[in-house]
C-alpha cells in the first residue's frame, strides 16, 4: 500500500515549523514518530499534502524535573519514557504504560506527543496522562497555552489542538512520595491496542486514608473516561480490599462503551470493573 503523493519538509526550528503550518494550513500535518500517521496515510484514511517533520527541531525531546512538575518533551519516545529513572521512580504507572505500547520497534519510534495528539480511543498514554492530571503545552507563532488533559481530549481522534499549533511538551505534577500510580491493560490479542484499560493515581496520608483519587478508563468511550463514582468511593477511606473492590464496582457507572468485533458492550462494562480494581489495587500496593 502506498500513500498519495505529498510534500516533505524537515524544519530545523519551531519558528520554521510554524511558518510551514501557517503557509499550508489544514493541508499540512506534523510528523513525529510516524507510527500512526504513516499507516493512516497508506490506508488513505488521511491524505495531507505536506508533512512537517519535527525530528530535526531541537528542544522537543527529553525528560526533566521543573520544581514539582515532570516535563516530557513531545518528541520523547515511548522507550525513553518507560526506561527513564525519573519516571520509574516518581511515576511508575507512567513507565508501565509506555512499556506496554505495541512492540519494541513501535516504542523506539513512537512519541508521547504523537500518541497524545493522535488521540486514538484505544491508545494507552491518554488514559494514564489523564489519571496523572497532566497538561499539554500547545505552541504556535502566537505564543503558548496549556490545556489540562480533562479538556484536551475532545472526542475520537479529536483534541483541543488547532491546525497551526504544535504540542511541544507534557507537564505532569509530581506526586508526593511514595507515588501510587498504576496502569492495567487488557490488550487486543491481535493488535495489542487497548480493549479496556484503567489507570489509577492515589494520594494517601500518614494515617493511611486516601486523600485524593483519579481513576480513568480507556477503550470505553471516545476519550479517556474519569470513573468519578469510583474516585469518590475511595476518597476519605482507608484502602482496604473491601473499599477498593466496592469502589471498582462503580467504575462502569455511566459508561456507554462502543461494541466492536472483539468485545461487546457488556463485556467491556465487566472488564472496566475488573481492570479498575487491578489498577486501584496495584496503585495502593505501591507504598
Ligand atoms: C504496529 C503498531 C502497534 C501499536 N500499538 C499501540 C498500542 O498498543 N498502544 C498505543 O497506545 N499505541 C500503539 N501504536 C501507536 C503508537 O503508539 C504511535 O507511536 C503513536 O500513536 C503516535 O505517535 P507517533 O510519534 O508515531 O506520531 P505520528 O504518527 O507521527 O503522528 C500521529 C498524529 O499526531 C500528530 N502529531 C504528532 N506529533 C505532534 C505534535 N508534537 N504536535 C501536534 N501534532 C502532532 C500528527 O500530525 C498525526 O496526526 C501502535 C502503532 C503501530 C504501528
Amino acid at each position: 500500500m502506498h500513500p498519495a503523493s505529498f510534500g516533505y519538509h524537515a524544519p530545523r526550528s519551531l519558528v520554521e515549523a510554524f511558518g510551514l503550518l501557517r503557509e499550508h494550513g489544514e493541508d499540512a500535518k506534523v510528523l513525529a514518530g510516524g507510527h500512526s500517521l504513516l499507516p493512516a496515510m497508506k490506508l488513505r484514511l488521511t491524505q495531507p499534502e505536506v508533512l512537517v517533520d519535527l525530528r530535526h527541531v531541537s528542544g522537543l525531546s527529553g525528560i526533566r524535573v521543573d520544581g514539582d512538575t515532570l516535563v516530557i518533551g513531545a518528541l520523547t519516545t515511548h522507550t525513553e519514557v518507560s526506561t527513564a529513572e525519573a519516571v520509574r521512580r516518581s511515576l511508575p504507572g507512567l513507565a508501565d504504560t509506555a512499556s506496554v505500547i505495541g512492540d519494541l520497534q513501535v516504542r523506539n519510534r513512537g512519541t508521547m506527543g504523537g500518541s497524545v495528539a493522535h488521540a486514538d480511543p484505544a491508545a494507552d498514554l491518554p488514559v494514564t496522562l489523564t489519571a496523572l492530571d497532566a497538561s499539554f503545552v500547545l505552541t504556535s507563532s502566537e505564543g503558548e497555552r496549556t490545556v489540562a488533559a480533562d479538556e484536551f481530549f475532545v472526542d475520537f481522534f479529536t483534541t483541543a489542538l488547532e491546525p497551526h499549533e504544535i504540542l511541544t511538551a507534557i507537564r505532569i505534577p509530581l506526586p508526593p512520595s511514595p507515588a501510587r500510580t498504576s496502569y492495567a491493560k487488557l490488550p487486543h490479542p491481535a493488535s495489542g491496542y487497548v480493549v479496556v484499560s484503567a489507570a489509577a493515581a492515589l494520594s494517601v496520608d500518614d494515617a493511611g486514608a486516601c486523600t485524593a483519587a483519579r481513576v480513568v478508563l480507556g477503550g470505553v468511550a471516545g476519550t479517556p473516561h474519569r470513573a468519578t463514582a469510583a474516585e469518590a468511593a475511595l476518597t476519605g477511606q482507608e484502602l482496604t480490599p473491601e473499599v477498593m473492590t466496592a469502589a471498582a464496582a462503580q467504575a462502569a457507572d455511566g459508561i456507554d462503551p462502543h461494541a466492536d468485533s472483539y468485545a461487546d458492550e457488556d463485556y467491556k462494562r465487566h472488564m472496566a470493573v475488573v481492570y479498575a480494581r487491578r489498577a486501584i489495587e496495584a496503585a495502593a500496593a505501591r507504598a
